[in-house]
């Protein structure tokens, strides 16, 4: 099932997400996250983006669904990259942020079994902003200057949602 993003101004976007306690329950709510990031042609989207203040998220990236239920960051790399982002939930917006290059998420699966990732390019870039939505960070707050967020017209965001399938450094998450 598809489901409605919340507003950008949503307070749920601000809030430090709770553990899923009810793994039968997320496993659900993640196959419903799954389609709307497919349907909003995301590669990632976190459970706080459809107004449900759960430890939750999942990732698209080169077309492979993975599922990640009370992730952690569990090792960063010390070399930082900058990278443009953009968000689903902050429509026609995309700017520079700069973040560790590789990381090492340790989640729950959809199998309810812990397993472990260690990222790095889109990937490891969409596995940070997904866990920030986890703690009610967007993407603009790591910006070093605001003044040079970008922002889109309907047409050029449209567009661009268009080419997301093709994986890369612009999608939204
Ligand atoms: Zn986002």
């Amino acid at each position: 099932m598809r489901l409605p993003l919340v507003n950008s101004d949503s307070p749920v976007l601000r809030a430090q997400a709770a553990p899923v306690t009810d793994l039968m329950k997320a496993v659900a709510t993640a196959a419903n996250l799954l389609q709307t990031m497919q349907a909003e042609v995301g590669v990632g989207l976190a459970a706080p983006q459809v107004g449900q203040s759960l430890r939750l998220f999942v990732t698209g990236v080169k077309g492979e669904p993975m599922v990640f239920i009370n992730p952690e960051i569990t090792e960063r790399s010390k070399e930082e990259i900058l990278w443009e982002e953009g968000c689903l939930s902050l429509p026609r917006l995309l700017g520079e942020v700069r973040r560790p290059k590789e990381v090492t998420v340790r989640a729950t699966g959809t199998d309810r079994q812990p397993f472990e990732v260690k990222a790095d390019g889109l990937l490891a870039r969409v596995l940070q902003h997904e866990y920030d939505h986890l703690e009610g960070i967007l993407f603009t707050d790591r910006m070093d200057d605001l003044r040079k967020l970008k922002r889109l017209t309907e047409e050029e965001w449209a567009s661009r949602s268009e080419d997301k399938d093709r994986g890369g450094p612009k999608d939204e998450t």
